[in-house]
């Protein structure tokens, strides 16, 4: 099927006389005839549900849905982008371990890996998204498990060379995790790039209306474990907390990752998704193909009236013939990117101060990808306590604005815009 049909009707298919929409399946719980029908559910030797924290059928259904998106072997729900990126990595990371990972990555994650993770004995090696060949080989170590990436990062707007992080990944034995929220499956399919776990906070462009925050993981099922059964003891000897059970063996290259994920980490964390929550991001995930589409036509609207604009220093944007990431965004991103711009005035920290109390229709907000326009001026909220220096250093100098481009039309952004910039 067309990537515009699964968004619409991916995931759910309704028998005769069953409801036309997902149903919402409230309830923690499920019925059982006899405690041997049960017993096989905890032998994980029969499909079914018996507690909502491991699966649920509204959550399954969407969690399908995005698997198919993506191109994917199968997927999972869970209750966040924190909570997606955190079980990718556990599942195949542990005390000891090591991940290398692209510097320019969201804030929250590069502080789960850099400091919860640290915490739980977990180490990390940074490097740019634009590091050689040769800077990415000299970032492994024996004990390395893991690569991980943003196709565009948030803030930094950077776009990944997939294949080239790939590349490295699969040379040194290990997957590569790409979290995919910026672009969505509706504008880049990491997975056919090479990617062999792809994440998502879909409280973002999923969503898409700012309504439920929620995460995702999808397994390609490519990825040989079994091949590589020394590094990753995990999915390829018995699971001692789980009836002894070898997940890779028992569930091969396309079950191994997602079942172990369900069974033991969601287990044992309990960080699901709700049934409310997934059918929102359902109702989200219909329309998302017509929704990028909107959101990238606006960003590079604003993007381009904002680059000839005499009182705008620069203008950070794939779409923009100017970015330097804007060959691998033809080449990862040929239909179009997000609808995030960054940019900087050339009156500084102030300028941006009175730039953004000027707007009327893009309001301020710690959030992006929304249906409505918002935007953000990181030197004076996210990043308030670092100086001038500090935050140049970071990427996010003090006059830079993120600009999250919504759906309005884009004549009145570009007008706000512009009656904000006169006051400059
Ligand atoms: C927002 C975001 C996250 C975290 O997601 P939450 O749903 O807020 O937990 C992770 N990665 C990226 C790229 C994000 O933009």
């Amino acid at each position: 099927m067309n990537r515009d049909t699964i968004c619409v009707q991916g995931g759910y298919t309704p028998a005769n006389g069953e409801p036309r929409q997902i149903p919402i399946i409230q309830s923690t719980t499920f019925k059982y005839d006899t405690s041997e029908d049960m017993g096989k559910l905890f032998d994980l030797e029969a499909d079914g549900y018996f507690y909502s924290r491991l699966q649920n059928p509204t959550c399954d259904a969407v969690a399908r849905k995005i698997a198919a998106l993506e191109g994917g072997a199968a997927a999972m729900l869970t209750s966040s982008g924190q909570a997606a990126n955190f079980l990718a990595l556990f599942n195949i990371c542990q005390c000891g371990d090591h991940i290398v990972s692209s510097s320019t990555i969201y804030g929250g994650t590069f502080n789960l890996i850099s400091v919860t993770m640290a915490k739980m004995g977990i180490e990390v090696t940074f490097v740019p998204p634009t590091a050689s060949e040769e800077e990415l080989d000299a970032a492994f170590r024996p004990n390395t498990k893991a690569v991980f990436g943003e196709t565009i990062a948030n803030p930094a707007l950077t776009v990944l060379d997939i294949e080239k992080f790939a590349r490295a990944a699969h040379a040194h034995g290990v997957p590569l995790i790409v979290d995919n929220t910026f672009p969505t499956p509706v504008n880049c399919r990491p997975i056919e790039w090479g990617a062999d776990i792809v994440t998502h906070s879909t409280t973002k462009y999923m969503d898409g209306h700012g309504a439920a925050v929620g995460g995702a993981i999808v397994d390609s099922g490519n990825f040989d474990w079994m091949a590589h059964a020394d590094k990753f003891p995990g999915l390829t000897t018995p699971d001692e907390s789980y009836h002894g059970i070898t997940y890779a063996e028992r569930f091969g290259q396309g079950g191994a990752f997602i079942t172990k994920a369900t069974a033991q980490l969601m287990r044992d964390f309990g960080c699901c998704q709700s049934p409310q929550s997934a059918f929102l991001l359902n109702l989200g995930l219909e329309s998302l193909h017509v929704r990028m589409a909107r959101h990238c036509e606006n960003a590079m609207a604003v993007a381009t009236f904002l680059e000839s604009h005499p009182k705008v220093a620069y203008v950070d944007y794939c779409g923009l013939a100017s970015s330097p990431y804007h060959a691998l965004a033809e080449k990862y991103l040929p239909n179009g990117s997000c609808g995030v711009v960054s940019f900087g005035l050339a009156g500084g920290r102030e300028a941006a101060s009175t730039f953004m109390k000027s707007l009327r229709l893009a309001a301020i907000e710690t959030h992006v990808a929304d249906a409505r326009t918002c935007c953000l001026n990181p030197a004076s909220s996210t990043h308030r306590q670092m100086n001038d220096e500090q935050l140049k250093a970071a990427g996010v100098p003090a006059e830079l604005v993120r600009m999250s481009c919504g759906l309005e039309a884009s004549a009145d952004l570009i007008a706000d815009i512009a009656q904000a910039l006169d006051k400059v």
